[in-house]
Parts: C-alpha cells; sequence; structure tokens
C-alpha cells in the first residue's frame, strides 16, 4: 500500500514535469525584431496592459514623477527620437517615458510593453547623448521581451518544482537550479539591450560610445556606495564596455 502510493506520487510528479516541458516547447517563438527565439506564454497587449497597470506603483516607489515638466520633455524629446528613428516604430508597444523625482538612487528600467523610467539621480549626470544611451537600452529591453521571458521562465521552474517535490525531495533543488537561470538570463539581457541601445543611439544620430562613457558612469555609482537596486538589475559593467564596443563595430561599418 505503501509503495503503492509512492508510486502514484512519482507518476504525478513526471506528469507536471512533462507538462512544464511541452508548455514551454509550445511557447517558444522568434523574436520578429531581435531574431531571438525565446520562450514567452503572453502576447504584446498582454505586456502593454502589465506595464501600464504597474507604472504608478513603479512612480510612487521612486518619489514621483519629477515636477520640472522642461526636464521630462527633454526625456521624452530624446525618447520619442530613439523610437522614431529605429525598429521601435514598428513594434506594438507603447513608449512613454517618466522621469522619477529619486535624486539619490542611480537607475533606470523598463517595465513590459514601452513603461521606460529614469531617476532624476542617474539623468542629473548624463549628456544629451548619454541620456539616448540610458533610453535605447531600456527601449532594447522592451523590445527584446525580458520581462515576458523572465516570467515565462519563473512559471515554468515553478512548474518544474512543484512536479519535484510532489515526486520526491528534489523541489528545493530545481527551484535553486530555476535561481541560477533567472540570473544567468538577467546578464544576456543586459548585453542584448546595450546592443541595441548603440544600434538605435547610431540610427538616431548620437556617438555611440557615449555608452561607454555611461558605463563608466554608472560604475563609479555602483562604486564605495554601492546601490543594491541598481547592482541588481545591471550587473557587471565591466564586461558589457568589451560588448559595447564590439556592437559598436558592428554597427559602424553599415
Ligand atoms: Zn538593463
Amino acid at each position: 500500500m505503501r509503495r503503492g502510493s509512492w508510486r502514484v506520487r512519482i507518476l504525478i510528479g513526471l506528469a507536471i514535469v512533462a507538462f512544464a516541458f511541452v508548455r514551454r516547447c509550445s511557447n517558444q517563438e522568434e523574436n520578429p525584431y531581435t531574431g531571438r527565439v525565446q520562450n514567452i506564454d503572453m502576447s504584446a497587449e498582454q505586456e502593454i496592459a502589465i506595464g501600464l497597470q504597474s507604472a504608478p506603483e513603479m512612480a510612487q516607489q521612486h518619489g514621483g514623477l519629477y515636477p520640472d515638466e522642461r526636464m521630462q520633455s527633454l526625456v521624452d524629446a530624446v525618447g520619442n527620437k530613439l523610437v522614431k528613428s529605429s525598429i521601435a516604430r514598428e513594434t506594438p508597444y507603447q513608449y512613454d517615458f517618466h522621469l522619477l523625482a529619486d535624486d539619490r538612487t542611480i537607475n533606470a528600467f523598463a517595465l513590459p510593453g514601452g513603461q521606460i523610467f529614469i531617476t532624476y539621480a542617474l539623468f542629473s549626470q548624463l549628456t544629451e547623448a548619454q541620456l539616448a544611451g540610458v533610453l535605447g537600452h531600456e527601449i532594447g529591453h522592451v523590445i527584446g521581451r525580458h520581462s515576458a521571458e523572465r516570467i515565462a521562465e519563473s512559471s515554468f521552474w515553478q512548474t518544474l518544482a512543484t512536479g519535484a517535490s510532489v515526486g520526491g525531495d528534489m523541489g528545493s533543488l530545481v527551484s535553486g537550479i530555476g535561481q541560477n537561470t533567472l540570473l544567468k538570463n538577467g546578464r544576456g539581457d543586459e548585453l542584448e539591450s546595450d546592443e541595441l541601445g548603440v544600434l538605435f543611439m547610431i540610427q538616431s544620430g548620437y556617438d555611440p560610445h557615449e555608452m561607454i562613457k555611461v558605463m563608466e558612469i554608472l560604475k563609479a555609482a555602483a562604486g564605495p556606495n554601492r546601490v543594491p537596486e541598481f547592482q541588481s538589475t545591471h550587473p557587471d559593467p565591466e564586461n558589457r564596455i568589451d560588448k559595447i564596443k564590439e556592437a559598436i563595430q558592428k554597427y559602424s561599418g553599415r
């Protein structure tokens, strides 16, 4: 009797694991803007809805929007120029650039679907071309569908962990692997966004070498007073500079 229930548990566990893999395979699609094959289980409309829904809360968490309209319109002008000059224009996403009042946390980030944020702390350190680099990078996250990909990835690992914990004591091991995969993806996301950012800068008439300066500014910011939010969302500034140089070579030759 005990043996039987053990077998049933293994079978249910395996079924859940199989379900996770089948769903993962059926969710594979090629990103039409980057050409990369991704696991995603939501539409562009859903991405836009998630972004729009979370945007006010994101702004709230950073002390709201920056009150000076002139600064905000500068951010809009640079952001819109990048969108108009690049493939971003052909995507279904609704780009919106928000300058946040936060003057302490050096950060910029994108929600799925096109809601893009930059803190005043970072904005105030940048020239126009460098701002284009930061916003171009964030547009890269939107077009690369990195949030949607990570959501799909985490639901895959959750299902796998569920299957493993039903079937045996492997649950924690599998969730450990899941965590690592998320971190690795995070790094790949940054490099893809940097490359797209460089391309968008060139297409909009900005000097892409300014992206290297952005990395130096970010590196200096992560120095003695490490900002955890920044570190976690933008890992490895050193390694990124080499890849940015490669991207400049690649796209400047065109
Ligand atoms: Zn990033």
